[in-house]
């Protein structure tokens, strides 16, 4: 399945070197299929319980969704904690929360784990009212974070314009979120767990898992498998064995602007989105550019038409000249991609409901990567029999 198109930004930050491949053992702990952001933090997580495993990928690690990831990472969701919380329950969606701040944390300690520097940098977001009409809902939001203790603060149009070439109704800025080169983040992630000893088989393509009750056994197109245990983190493809509460995909179209020199106009380099769904989104880079997405429509593939895709980035360019009319902003990469989210905007993590040794961590939604280093703690505590008080909302059958 074909999750992307287009020039992708990312691919020219980092070199990829390939990896040894180690003789195959006879059985391993853990067998994680997909090396993806999912795969890549399940990979750094359960190295460090040393267990033995093995990664399995179809093509190369890092190619899929995770290349086309724009790397904003908030521990706000795209259901608000309000909404959240009418949803599932004031205790569990808080609880929610508080994992998806923690994930930042973690998060952070991977990017320092790493070998290499992932550009990761906390930074502050900018969520703005799209209309007048969003601000009842922006100021109930404001209240229930501060309520439980989330560092947000609210902003009137007098602030945003003190601070914006931009006018917008109203904002919460919450604090300590980050971004990152989410495809730097997932090799960084990778390469740790392959110098502990993690076996890392590319071009392997996963047909089937058997769940014996006792191992099970991982049939590939390389031959099969042997684990202990097996980790299904394979994203917006079919998952195998399994169907996940996951909603029609979306097509979503993502940019890299040119270098721009003089970014003193973006206060603080802060990662800015907005109520508007579908939202539009953006932040800088280590290397001075604009990475801004949106524009989502449901799609079961990728575009074929060039032209339908070339007006849809003219139409990015309109949004972001609203917002920054006085910036000569000229696109160098432009890519359009595939999207998942699951049906209530949770993601989903945990075993097979019949066969206990198998286990997903599927990432869907607007905040993968939080949802991924959330889900591989999770699933960590799953395989040592811990508790974990997500589990009842992010199981994979609800
Ligand atoms: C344009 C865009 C922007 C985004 N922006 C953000 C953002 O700013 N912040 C954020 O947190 N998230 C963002 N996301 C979401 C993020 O990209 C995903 O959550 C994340 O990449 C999912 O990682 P994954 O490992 O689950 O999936 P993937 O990266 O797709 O990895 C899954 C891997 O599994 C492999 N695979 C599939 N089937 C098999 C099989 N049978 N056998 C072997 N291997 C298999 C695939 O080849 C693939 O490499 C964005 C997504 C898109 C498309």
């Amino acid at each position: 399945m074909k999750l992307h198109t287009g020039s992708l930004y990312w691919e020219t930050t980092f070199e990829r070197k390939g990896f040894k491949t180690r003789e195959k053992k006879s059985l391993y702990d853990v067998a994680i299929i997909g090396g993806g952001m999912s795969g890549a933090l399940c990979s750094y997580v359960l190295s460090q319980q040393e267990y033995s495993i093995v990664l399995l990928e179809q093509q190369e690690v890092g190619a899929g969704s995770t290349s086309a990831n724009t790397g904003l990472l908030q521990f706000s969701n795209d259901i608000m904690l309000h909404e959240l919380m009418e949803q599932i329950g004031e205790e569990k969606a808080v609880e929610f929360y508080r994992t998806c701040k923690e994930a930042l944390q973690q998060l952070q300690e991977v990017a320092t784990h790493a070998p290499f520097d992932v550009q990761f940098h906390r930074r502050d977001s900018l969520y703005f009212a799209s209309t007048e009409n969003d601000v009842t809902r922006l100021r109930k939001e404001y209240e229930a974070l501060k309520k439980h203790g989330f560092p947000v603060e609210f902003w009137e149009r007098e602030d945003i314009e003190a601070h914006f070439s931009f006018s917008q109704p109203a904002a919460i800025i919450t604090n300590g979120d980050a971004e990152v080169n989410p495809l730097r983040l997932c090799m960084g992630a990778i390469q740790y767990a392959y110098e502990k000893g993690m076996d890392i088989f590319e071009h392997t393509e996963v047909l089937e898992i058997k769940d014996t009750k006792e191992n099970a056994v991982v049939k590939t197109t390389n031959g099969d498998f042997m684990a202990r245990q097996v980790v299904v983190t394979t994203g917006y493809a079919p998952t195998p064995e399994l169907t996940v509460p996951q909603k029609d995909l979306k097509v979503t179209y993502a940019i890299a602007t040119q270098p721009i020199e003089d970014l003193s106009f973006w206060y603080e380099r802060m990662m800015i989105w907005e109520t508007k769904r579908p939202y539009l989104y953006m932040r800088l880079t280590d290397d001075q550019r604009i990475v801004a997405g949106g524009l989502d429509q449901d799609a079961e593939q990728l575009p074929k038409s060039k032209q339908a895709n070339r007006e849809k980035f003219a139409e990015l360019k309109v949004e972001l000249k609203k917002l920054f009319p006085d910036q000569d902003i000229q696109f160098e990469y432009e890519w359009v991609a595939l999207f998942g989210e699951s049906t209530d905007e949770l993601p989903v993590v945990g075993r097979h409901p019949e066969e206990p040794n198998v286990y997903y961590l599927i990432g869907l939604g607007g905040n993968g990567t939080v949802y991924s280093m959330l889900g591989a703690r999770m699933i960590c505590d799953l395989m040592s029999r811990k508790e974990n008080f997500n589990q009842s909302i992010l199981k994979v059958q609800r």
